[in-house]
Protein backbone atom coordinates (compact mmCIF):
# COMPACT_ATOMS: atom_id res chain seq x y z
CA UNK A 1 0.00 0.00 0.00
CA UNK A 2 1.37 3.48 -1.01
CA UNK A 3 1.21 6.32 1.49
CA UNK A 4 -1.64 8.64 1.42
CA UNK A 5 0.00 11.64 -0.97
CA UNK A 6 -1.68 14.39 -3.29
CA UNK A 7 -1.37 13.95 -6.94
CA UNK A 8 1.47 15.75 -9.07
CA UNK A 9 2.30 16.65 -12.15
CA UNK A 10 5.21 17.33 -14.02
CA UNK A 11 7.07 17.40 -17.80
CA UNK A 12 9.49 14.43 -17.11
CA UNK A 13 11.14 15.11 -20.41
CA UNK A 14 13.56 17.42 -21.05
CA UNK A 15 13.03 20.91 -21.71
CA UNK A 16 12.86 21.94 -25.79
CA UNK A 17 11.54 20.53 -28.94
CA UNK A 18 11.59 16.88 -29.00
CA UNK A 19 9.47 14.18 -30.99
CA UNK A 20 7.24 14.04 -27.88
CA UNK A 21 6.85 15.00 -24.22
CA UNK A 22 5.80 13.74 -21.60
CA UNK A 23 3.66 14.86 -18.80
CA UNK A 24 3.45 12.68 -15.86
CA UNK A 25 0.79 12.48 -12.99
CA UNK A 26 1.24 10.54 -9.74
CA UNK A 27 -1.30 9.77 -7.09
CA UNK A 28 -4.15 8.45 -5.68
CA UNK A 29 -6.46 11.13 -8.38
CA UNK A 30 -3.88 10.67 -11.42
CA UNK A 31 -6.64 8.71 -13.78
CA UNK A 32 -9.90 11.04 -12.56
CA UNK A 33 -7.71 14.50 -12.91
CA UNK A 34 -6.42 13.17 -16.48
CA UNK A 35 -9.88 12.09 -17.44
CA UNK A 36 -11.43 15.47 -16.98
CA UNK A 37 -9.21 16.71 -19.38
CA UNK A 38 -8.97 13.78 -22.05
CA UNK A 39 -11.36 12.61 -24.30
CA UNK A 40 -11.40 9.74 -26.83
CA UNK A 41 -14.85 8.86 -27.65
CA UNK A 42 -16.73 7.57 -24.02
CA UNK A 43 -13.54 5.98 -22.97
CA UNK A 44 -12.59 7.27 -19.86
CA UNK A 45 -8.99 6.18 -18.44
CA UNK A 46 -10.53 5.00 -15.00
CA UNK A 47 -11.77 2.24 -16.44
CA UNK A 48 -9.22 0.93 -19.00
CA UNK A 49 -6.93 -2.49 -17.76
CA UNK A 50 -3.67 -1.00 -15.79
CA UNK A 51 -0.25 -1.04 -17.97
CA UNK A 52 -2.31 -0.19 -21.37
CA UNK A 53 -1.86 3.24 -23.93
CA UNK A 54 -4.37 4.83 -25.39
CA UNK A 55 -4.99 7.30 -28.30
CA UNK A 56 -7.39 10.94 -27.89
CA UNK A 57 -7.01 14.70 -27.40
CA UNK A 58 -6.27 16.57 -24.35
CA UNK A 59 -9.41 19.31 -24.48
CA UNK A 60 -9.67 22.34 -22.33
CA UNK A 61 -13.10 21.60 -20.34
CA UNK A 62 -13.33 24.94 -20.16
CA UNK A 63 -14.06 25.88 -24.04
CA UNK A 64 -14.08 22.39 -25.35
CA UNK A 65 -10.85 23.82 -27.15
CA UNK A 66 -8.37 20.77 -28.82
CA UNK A 67 -4.84 21.36 -27.08
CA UNK A 68 -3.18 18.39 -28.49
CA UNK A 69 -3.51 14.75 -30.32
CA UNK A 70 -1.98 12.42 -27.35
CA UNK A 71 -1.29 8.89 -26.32
CA UNK A 72 -1.96 7.97 -22.60
CA UNK A 73 -0.64 5.13 -20.50
CA UNK A 74 -2.25 4.30 -17.34
CA UNK A 75 -0.13 2.45 -14.91
CA UNK A 76 -2.37 1.82 -11.57
CA UNK A 77 -0.57 0.89 -8.35
CA UNK A 78 1.42 -0.77 -6.77
CA UNK A 79 3.55 -1.86 -10.21
CA UNK A 80 4.45 1.59 -10.91
CA UNK A 81 7.62 3.60 -10.16
CA UNK A 82 5.91 5.44 -7.40
CA UNK A 83 4.10 2.76 -6.21
CA UNK A 84 0.87 5.21 -6.87
CA UNK A 85 -1.71 5.23 -9.90
CA UNK A 86 0.92 7.08 -12.57
CA UNK A 87 -0.62 8.43 -15.95
CA UNK A 88 1.64 9.61 -18.69
CA UNK A 89 0.35 12.16 -21.30
CA UNK A 90 2.48 11.59 -24.51
CA UNK A 91 2.14 15.09 -26.30
CA UNK A 92 3.66 16.38 -29.63
CA UNK A 93 6.79 17.30 -28.07
CA UNK A 94 6.70 21.95 -28.70
CA UNK A 95 7.34 23.34 -25.70
CA UNK A 96 4.22 25.12 -25.78
CA UNK A 97 1.42 22.20 -26.18
CA UNK A 98 3.75 20.23 -23.63
CA UNK A 99 3.34 23.18 -21.17
CA UNK A 100 -0.45 23.77 -21.97
CA UNK A 101 -0.95 19.85 -20.91
CA UNK A 102 0.72 20.46 -17.73
CA UNK A 103 -1.22 23.52 -16.89
CA UNK A 104 -4.45 21.71 -17.62
CA UNK A 105 -3.70 19.07 -15.53
CA UNK A 106 -2.87 21.71 -12.70
CA UNK A 107 -5.97 23.15 -13.11
CA UNK A 108 -7.94 20.09 -13.06
CA UNK A 109 -6.65 18.76 -9.47
CA UNK A 110 -2.78 18.23 -9.57
CA UNK A 111 0.02 20.19 -8.11
CA UNK A 112 3.00 20.68 -9.49
CA UNK A 113 5.79 18.37 -8.53
CA UNK A 114 8.63 19.36 -6.69
CA UNK A 115 12.52 18.36 -8.33
CA UNK A 116 12.86 14.90 -7.31
CA UNK A 117 9.72 14.31 -6.01
CA UNK A 118 8.32 11.08 -8.30
CA UNK A 119 11.59 9.45 -6.94
CA UNK A 120 10.92 10.61 -3.51
CA UNK A 121 7.65 8.90 -3.19
CA UNK A 122 9.13 6.31 -4.82
CA UNK A 123 11.30 6.27 -1.90
CA UNK A 124 8.79 6.80 0.61
CA UNK A 125 6.27 4.08 -0.74
CA UNK A 126 8.98 1.50 0.21
CA UNK A 127 10.10 1.17 -3.78
CA UNK A 128 13.19 1.90 -3.46
CA UNK A 129 15.71 2.88 -0.82
CA UNK A 130 17.88 5.59 -0.80
CA UNK A 131 20.70 4.51 -2.10
CA UNK A 132 18.81 3.43 -4.93
CA UNK A 133 17.05 7.12 -5.39
CA UNK A 134 20.92 8.89 -5.59
CA UNK A 135 21.32 5.80 -8.48
CA UNK A 136 18.56 7.76 -10.36
CA UNK A 137 20.53 11.06 -10.19
CA UNK A 138 23.57 9.15 -11.07
CA UNK A 139 21.87 7.80 -14.25
CA UNK A 140 20.14 10.77 -15.55
CA UNK A 141 23.69 12.90 -15.03
CA UNK A 142 25.74 9.93 -16.36
CA UNK A 143 28.22 10.81 -19.03
CA UNK A 144 29.87 7.49 -20.39
CA UNK A 145 28.53 3.84 -20.35
CA UNK A 146 30.56 3.14 -16.88
CA UNK A 147 29.29 5.74 -14.99
CA UNK A 148 25.73 4.60 -16.40
CA UNK A 149 26.64 1.36 -15.63
CA UNK A 150 27.67 1.68 -11.72
CA UNK A 151 24.36 3.95 -11.50
CA UNK A 152 22.32 0.98 -12.99
CA UNK A 153 24.41 -1.76 -10.48
CA UNK A 154 23.21 1.31 -7.75
CA UNK A 155 20.17 1.03 -8.69
CA UNK A 156 19.44 -2.64 -8.59
CA UNK A 157 20.25 -2.73 -4.82
CA UNK A 158 23.83 -4.36 -4.83
CA UNK A 159 25.30 -1.85 -2.42
CA UNK A 160 21.98 -1.72 -0.53
CA UNK A 161 22.22 -5.44 -0.06
CA UNK A 162 26.00 -5.55 0.97
CA UNK A 163 24.71 -2.64 3.61
CA UNK A 164 21.69 -4.35 4.60
CA UNK A 165 24.05 -7.57 5.14
CA UNK A 166 26.38 -5.87 7.34
CA UNK A 167 23.55 -4.60 9.62
CA UNK A 168 22.00 -7.26 9.98
CA UNK A 169 25.21 -8.87 11.38
CA UNK A 170 25.74 -5.54 13.25
CA UNK A 171 22.17 -5.79 15.24
CA UNK A 172 22.47 -10.19 15.53
CA UNK A 173 25.82 -9.49 17.49
CA UNK A 174 23.86 -6.79 19.58
CA UNK A 175 20.70 -8.99 20.07
CA UNK A 176 23.66 -11.34 21.44
CA UNK A 177 25.38 -9.07 23.45
CA UNK A 178 21.73 -8.19 24.94
CA UNK A 179 21.27 -11.85 26.23
CA UNK A 180 24.47 -12.34 27.25
CA UNK A 181 24.45 -8.83 29.64
CA UNK A 182 20.87 -10.27 30.61
CA UNK A 183 21.40 -13.85 31.21
CA UNK A 184 24.67 -14.50 32.58
CA UNK A 185 24.97 -18.18 32.06
CA UNK A 186 28.70 -17.92 32.53
CA UNK A 187 30.70 -16.41 34.74
CA UNK A 188 33.21 -14.76 31.88
CA UNK A 189 30.14 -13.86 30.17
CA UNK A 190 31.94 -10.39 30.30
CA UNK A 191 34.98 -11.41 28.45
CA UNK A 192 33.23 -13.78 25.87
CA UNK A 193 30.46 -10.51 24.74
CA UNK A 194 33.77 -8.47 24.32
CA UNK A 195 35.81 -10.98 22.04
CA UNK A 196 32.17 -11.35 20.17
CA UNK A 197 31.86 -7.00 19.64
CA UNK A 198 35.76 -7.08 18.90
CA UNK A 199 35.62 -9.71 16.39
CA UNK A 200 32.47 -8.38 15.11
CA UNK A 201 33.87 -5.04 14.54
CA UNK A 202 36.80 -5.91 13.11
CA UNK A 203 34.76 -8.01 10.59
CA UNK A 204 32.80 -5.14 9.77
CA UNK A 205 35.76 -2.97 9.17
CA UNK A 206 37.25 -5.06 6.73
CA UNK A 207 34.06 -5.17 4.80
CA UNK A 208 33.77 -0.94 5.00
CA UNK A 209 37.71 -0.95 4.12
CA UNK A 210 37.08 -3.24 1.25
CA UNK A 211 34.07 -0.92 -0.43
CA UNK A 212 36.06 2.13 0.67
CA UNK A 213 38.76 1.07 -2.10
CA UNK A 214 36.50 0.84 -4.43
CA UNK A 215 35.62 4.39 -3.80
CA UNK A 216 38.49 6.66 -6.25
CA UNK A 217 37.83 4.09 -8.85
CA UNK A 218 34.00 4.48 -8.61
CA UNK A 219 34.17 8.40 -8.09
CA UNK A 220 36.49 8.75 -10.95
CA UNK A 221 33.59 6.44 -13.08
CA UNK A 222 31.02 9.18 -11.76
CA UNK A 223 33.15 12.10 -12.23
CA UNK A 224 35.48 11.51 -14.85
CA UNK A 225 39.14 11.37 -14.34
CA UNK A 226 40.76 14.77 -14.42
CA UNK A 227 42.96 14.94 -16.81
CA UNK A 228 45.21 17.55 -17.72
CA UNK A 229 47.44 17.91 -21.61
CA UNK A 230 50.52 19.28 -21.41
CA UNK A 231 53.92 20.14 -23.26
CA UNK A 232 55.37 22.93 -25.27
CA UNK A 233 53.47 24.97 -27.80
CA UNK A 234 53.28 22.97 -31.43
CA UNK A 235 53.78 19.74 -30.48
CA UNK A 236 50.34 18.65 -31.08
CA UNK A 237 48.40 18.70 -27.94
CA UNK A 238 45.32 20.63 -29.33
CA UNK A 239 45.60 18.52 -32.62
CA UNK A 240 45.18 15.17 -29.99
CA UNK A 241 42.46 17.06 -27.74
CA UNK A 242 40.47 17.26 -31.08
CA UNK A 243 41.21 14.10 -31.84
CA UNK A 244 39.84 12.65 -28.85
CA UNK A 245 37.21 15.16 -29.00
CA UNK A 246 35.66 14.25 -32.31
CA UNK A 247 32.59 12.32 -33.37
CA UNK A 248 30.51 11.11 -30.97
CA UNK A 249 33.22 11.00 -27.86
CA UNK A 250 32.47 14.77 -27.08
CA UNK A 251 30.48 14.98 -24.40
CA UNK A 252 30.10 18.77 -23.33
CA UNK A 253 28.38 19.41 -20.16
CA UNK A 254 27.79 23.15 -18.92
CA UNK A 255 28.00 23.29 -15.35
CA UNK A 256 26.42 26.62 -13.35
CA UNK A 257 29.20 27.97 -11.10
CA UNK A 258 28.79 29.99 -8.94
CA UNK A 259 30.24 33.20 -10.49
CA UNK A 260 30.10 32.31 -14.32
CA UNK A 261 29.29 29.28 -16.18
CA UNK A 262 32.37 26.81 -16.94
CA UNK A 263 32.51 24.20 -19.63
CA UNK A 264 33.87 20.76 -18.62
CA UNK A 265 34.80 18.75 -21.65
CA UNK A 266 34.90 14.94 -21.13
CA UNK A 267 35.81 12.19 -23.65
CA UNK A 268 35.15 8.92 -23.32
CA UNK A 269 37.92 6.99 -23.76
CA UNK A 270 37.47 2.90 -24.16
CA UNK A 271 34.66 3.53 -21.10
CA UNK A 272 37.36 5.54 -19.37
CA UNK A 273 35.53 9.34 -18.74
CA UNK A 274 37.99 11.59 -19.26
CA UNK A 275 37.31 15.21 -17.49
CA UNK A 276 39.89 17.73 -19.49
CA UNK A 277 41.25 20.09 -17.08
CA UNK A 278 41.63 23.45 -17.37
CA UNK A 279 42.61 22.54 -21.22
CA UNK A 280 42.04 25.90 -22.25
CA UNK A 281 44.69 27.83 -20.20
CA UNK A 282 47.16 25.22 -20.63
CA UNK A 283 46.73 25.37 -24.24
CA UNK A 284 46.06 29.38 -24.91
CA UNK A 285 49.57 30.27 -22.65
CA UNK A 286 52.37 30.46 -24.62
CA UNK A 287 55.68 30.90 -22.01
CA UNK A 288 55.77 27.04 -20.29
CA UNK A 289 58.28 28.37 -17.65
CA UNK A 290 55.96 31.23 -16.94
CA UNK A 291 53.13 29.26 -17.04
CA UNK A 292 53.93 26.36 -14.61
CA UNK A 293 55.13 29.34 -12.28
CA UNK A 294 51.05 30.52 -12.12
CA UNK A 295 49.20 28.81 -9.38
CA UNK A 296 46.06 27.93 -11.42
CA UNK A 297 48.43 25.48 -13.58
CA UNK A 298 50.01 24.05 -10.56
CA UNK A 299 46.77 23.72 -8.77
CA UNK A 300 45.16 22.04 -12.12
CA UNK A 301 48.25 19.89 -12.69
CA UNK A 302 48.07 18.70 -8.82
CA UNK A 303 44.38 17.81 -9.26
CA UNK A 304 45.02 15.85 -12.13
CA UNK A 305 44.10 12.00 -11.91
CA UNK A 306 46.13 12.42 -15.54
CA UNK A 307 49.01 14.22 -17.50
CA UNK A 308 49.17 13.18 -20.42
CA UNK A 309 52.63 15.05 -21.24
CA UNK A 310 53.31 15.47 -25.40
CA UNK A 311 56.56 16.12 -27.10
CA UNK A 312 57.68 16.32 -30.27
CA UNK A 313 60.36 14.13 -31.08
CA UNK A 314 61.03 15.73 -34.18
CA UNK A 315 63.67 17.83 -32.02
CA UNK A 316 65.35 17.23 -29.25
CA UNK A 317 64.25 17.79 -25.95
CA UNK A 318 64.74 21.08 -24.28
CA UNK A 319 64.61 22.73 -20.40
CA UNK A 320 61.26 23.34 -20.53
CA UNK A 321 60.45 19.64 -21.61
CA UNK A 322 62.43 19.10 -18.69
CA UNK A 323 60.93 20.84 -16.68
CA UNK A 324 57.62 19.83 -17.32
CA UNK A 325 58.49 16.11 -16.62
CA UNK A 326 59.97 17.78 -13.35
CA UNK A 327 56.48 19.25 -12.50
CA UNK A 328 54.54 16.51 -13.52
CA UNK A 329 56.66 13.47 -11.63
CA UNK A 330 54.28 12.72 -8.66
CA UNK A 331 51.55 12.64 -11.39
CA UNK A 332 50.41 9.24 -13.07
CA UNK A 333 51.73 10.26 -16.80
CA UNK A 334 51.88 9.28 -20.24
CA UNK A 335 54.66 10.66 -21.86
CA UNK A 336 53.28 11.19 -25.96
CA UNK A 337 55.58 11.05 -28.10
CA UNK A 338 54.11 13.07 -31.29
CA UNK A 339 55.05 13.50 -34.90
CA UNK A 340 56.51 10.09 -35.06
CA UNK A 341 55.51 10.88 -39.22
CA UNK A 342 58.71 13.21 -39.02
CA UNK A 343 62.56 12.01 -38.70
CA UNK A 344 63.46 11.16 -35.22
CA UNK A 345 65.55 14.31 -33.21
CA UNK A 346 64.57 13.38 -29.77
CA UNK A 347 67.30 11.48 -27.52
CA UNK A 348 65.01 8.66 -26.55
CA UNK A 349 67.74 7.28 -24.24
CA UNK A 350 67.84 10.38 -22.17
CA UNK A 351 64.09 10.57 -22.18
CA UNK A 352 64.15 6.92 -20.81
CA UNK A 353 65.72 8.21 -18.01
CA UNK A 354 63.70 10.83 -17.27
CA UNK A 355 60.48 8.91 -17.19
CA UNK A 356 59.28 5.41 -17.07
CA UNK A 357 59.71 3.71 -20.42
CA UNK A 358 56.66 1.56 -19.47
CA UNK A 359 54.86 5.29 -20.08
CA UNK A 360 55.96 6.14 -23.74
CA UNK A 361 53.87 6.05 -26.32
CA UNK A 362 54.53 6.66 -29.75
CA UNK A 363 52.09 8.79 -31.99
CA UNK A 364 51.79 10.49 -34.76
CA UNK A 365 48.26 12.48 -34.65
CA UNK A 366 49.01 13.56 -38.19
CA UNK A 367 48.58 10.32 -39.82
CA UNK A 368 46.42 9.01 -36.86
CA UNK A 369 48.75 6.28 -35.69
CA UNK A 370 49.84 5.27 -32.73
CA UNK A 371 46.46 6.71 -30.73
CA UNK A 372 45.06 2.53 -29.96
CA UNK A 373 48.25 2.49 -27.66
CA UNK A 374 47.74 5.94 -26.10
CA UNK A 375 43.65 4.75 -25.51
CA UNK A 376 44.90 0.87 -24.32
CA UNK A 377 47.49 2.59 -21.96
CA UNK A 378 44.53 5.12 -20.81
CA UNK A 379 42.15 2.38 -19.84
CA UNK A 380 45.07 -0.07 -18.36
CA UNK A 381 46.07 2.89 -16.44
CA UNK A 382 42.60 3.13 -14.52
CA UNK A 383 42.06 -0.82 -14.58
CA UNK A 384 45.48 -1.26 -13.89
CA UNK A 385 44.31 -1.20 -9.31
CA UNK A 386 42.07 -2.97 -7.48
CA UNK A 387 38.93 -4.23 -9.92
CA UNK A 388 37.92 -3.68 -13.74
CA UNK A 389 35.87 -6.71 -12.80
CA UNK A 390 32.19 -5.69 -13.49
CA UNK A 391 30.79 -7.15 -10.68
CA UNK A 392 32.37 -5.29 -8.46
CA UNK A 393 30.11 -2.97 -6.04
CA UNK A 394 31.51 0.40 -6.08
CA UNK A 395 31.05 3.18 -3.86
CA UNK A 396 31.21 6.58 -5.35
CA UNK A 397 28.86 8.93 -3.79
CA UNK A 398 30.69 10.92 -1.74
CA UNK A 399 27.79 10.94 0.97
CA UNK A 400 27.95 7.16 1.01
CA UNK A 401 31.91 7.46 0.96
CA UNK A 402 31.47 9.91 4.34
CA UNK A 403 29.00 7.82 6.16
CA UNK A 404 31.27 4.59 5.87
CA UNK A 405 34.26 6.64 7.29
CA UNK A 406 32.09 7.23 10.31
CA UNK A 407 30.85 3.76 10.48
CA UNK A 408 34.51 2.98 10.52
CA UNK A 409 35.25 5.32 12.93
CA UNK A 410 32.72 4.08 14.89
CA UNK A 411 34.22 0.60 14.98
CA UNK A 412 37.39 1.81 15.94
CA UNK A 413 36.22 2.92 19.07
CA UNK A 414 34.48 -0.73 19.77
CA UNK A 415 37.91 -1.93 19.36
CA UNK A 416 39.64 0.39 21.60
CA UNK A 417 37.14 0.68 23.86
CA UNK A 418 37.43 -3.17 24.71
CA UNK A 419 41.30 -3.31 24.20
CA UNK A 420 41.14 -0.84 26.93
CA UNK A 421 38.69 -2.76 29.18
CA UNK A 422 35.76 -0.41 28.31
CA UNK A 423 32.44 -1.69 29.88
CA UNK A 424 30.60 -3.64 27.18
CA UNK A 425 27.19 -1.12 27.91
CA UNK A 426 29.24 1.77 26.58
CA UNK A 427 30.80 -0.26 23.64
CA UNK A 428 27.78 -1.28 22.62
CA UNK A 429 26.84 2.55 22.00
CA UNK A 430 29.22 3.06 19.77
CA UNK A 431 28.52 -0.70 17.70
CA UNK A 432 24.84 0.88 17.81
CA UNK A 433 26.38 4.74 16.39
CA UNK A 434 27.55 2.33 13.38
CA UNK A 435 24.47 0.30 12.92
CA UNK A 436 22.88 3.62 12.41
CA UNK A 437 25.47 5.11 10.18
CA UNK A 438 25.09 2.16 8.05
CA UNK A 439 21.23 2.67 8.08
CA UNK A 440 21.38 6.26 6.80
CA UNK A 441 23.40 5.03 3.21
CA UNK A 442 19.66 3.23 2.25
CA UNK A 443 17.89 5.74 4.07
CA UNK A 444 16.79 3.03 6.98
CA UNK A 445 17.87 5.85 9.66
CA UNK A 446 17.50 9.13 8.02
CA UNK A 447 16.44 12.77 8.76
CA UNK A 448 13.99 14.49 6.94
CA UNK A 449 16.18 17.54 6.32
CA UNK A 450 18.70 14.91 4.51
CA UNK A 451 15.51 13.70 2.47
CA UNK A 452 14.42 17.35 1.25
CA UNK A 453 17.76 18.24 0.36
CA UNK A 454 19.12 15.51 -0.99
CA UNK A 455 15.76 14.99 -3.38
CA UNK A 456 15.77 18.78 -3.97
CA UNK A 457 19.25 18.23 -5.99
CA UNK A 458 16.93 15.86 -8.74
CA UNK A 459 15.76 17.64 -11.90
CA UNK A 460 11.92 18.43 -11.85
CA UNK A 461 9.93 15.60 -13.34
CA UNK A 462 11.74 12.50 -11.96
P1 LIG B 1 49.82 22.56 -29.67
O1 LIG B 1 50.36 23.94 -29.73
O2 LIG B 1 50.65 21.68 -28.79
O3 LIG B 1 48.38 22.50 -29.30
O4 LIG B 1 50.01 21.90 -31.12
P2 LIG B 1 48.95 21.75 -32.28
O5 LIG B 1 48.06 20.62 -32.04
O6 LIG B 1 48.35 23.07 -32.59
O7 LIG B 1 49.91 21.31 -33.45
C1 LIG B 1 50.94 22.14 -33.96
C2 LIG B 1 51.23 21.76 -35.39
O8 LIG B 1 51.73 20.43 -35.45
C3 LIG B 1 50.01 21.75 -36.26
O9 LIG B 1 50.34 22.30 -37.50
C4 LIG B 1 49.63 20.30 -36.41
O10 LIG B 1 48.99 20.02 -37.61
C5 LIG B 1 50.98 19.64 -36.35
N1 LIG B 1 50.92 18.27 -35.86
C6 LIG B 1 50.25 17.77 -34.81
N2 LIG B 1 50.47 16.45 -34.68
C7 LIG B 1 51.32 16.11 -35.67
C8 LIG B 1 51.92 14.87 -36.07
O11 LIG B 1 51.72 13.80 -35.50
N3 LIG B 1 52.76 14.91 -37.15
C9 LIG B 1 53.01 16.06 -37.82
N4 LIG B 1 53.85 16.02 -38.85
N5 LIG B 1 52.46 17.23 -37.46
C10 LIG B 1 51.62 17.26 -36.42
Amino acid sequence: MSLEFDTIAAVSTPPGEGAIGIVRLSGDEALAVADKVYQAGKKQLAEVPSHTIHYGHIIDPKNNGVIDEVMVSVMREPKTFTRENVVEINCHGGITSVNQVLQLVLQNGARLAEPGEFTKRAFLNGRIDLSQAEAVMDLIRAKTDKAMYLALQQLDGNLSQLIRNLRSEILDTLAQVEVNIDYPEYDDVETLTSKLLVEKAYQVKASINQLLQTASEGKILREGLATAIIGRPNVGKSSLLNFLLQEDKAIVTEIAGTTRDIIEEYVNVRGVPLKLVDTAGIRETEDIVERIGVERSRQALSEADLVLLVFNQNEPLTNEDRLLIEATNDNHRIVILNKMDLPNQLDLAELESLVDPESIVKTSILTKSGIESLENNIAALFFAGATGERDATYVSNVRHIALLHDAEAALDEVINGIESGMPVDLVQIDMTRCWDLLGEITGDSVQDELLTQLFSQFCLGK
